[in-house]
């Protein structure tokens, strides 16, 4: 590292969802009517801005998730919605980008949004798939939407 350059998070990075959640998420679990609520609470927090990059063009609302241990067991844990553009929520879920054939737009903005080198990415690609394995392995003892509960006043239950 050159001297007095600091360590910084990546703007953009990929978060793979362990494939015991594939099928579990708000937007397919919510009556279309709240998930439009979440769209507009996300979009509102962020400005119609792209979290990540700013864009203002093709934004999605993504499910902020964290997989913490709890007394329970391994829980995931919803930490809120955020506004993201069509190309930063394509890194996000990489795997699945992957299967669409769509990687290579997806490794380009990476590299665009985080000021990365092609072998950056790849490094970042490799440590993202070790996570995704490790969680793969995890018996999860399930999900948790008080953050839902407590910032939109949405009960609802994710398997
Ligand atoms: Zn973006």
């Amino acid at each position: 590292m050159e001297p007095g350059r600091t360590i910084e998070e990546p703007k953009l990075t990929i978060d793979l969802v362990p494939r015991r959640f594939w099928r579990s998420s708000l937007a397919r679990a919510l009556p279309p009517v709240q998930w439009a609520d979440c769209r507009a609470w996300a979009f509102d927090q962020a400005d119609e801005r792209c979290t990540v990059c700013g864009s203002v063009t093709g934004l999605q609302c993504d499910e902020v998730w964290s997989f913490e241990e709890w007394v329970e067991g391994p829980m995931r844990v919803l930490t809120g919605l955020r506004a993201l553009c069509y190309p930063c929520h394509a890194v996000k879920h990489f795997g699945r980008t992957l299967h669409r054939g769509d990687a290579d737009a997806a490794v380009k903005h990476l590299m665009r949004v985080n000021g990365w080198s092609r072998r950056e990415v790849h490094v970042h690609i490799s440590a993202a798939f070790a996570v995704f394995d490790q969680r793969n392995q995890v018996s999860w003892a399930g999900t948790d939407l008080t953050w839902l509960r407590d910032t939109l006043g949405i009960d609802a239950t994710l398997s």
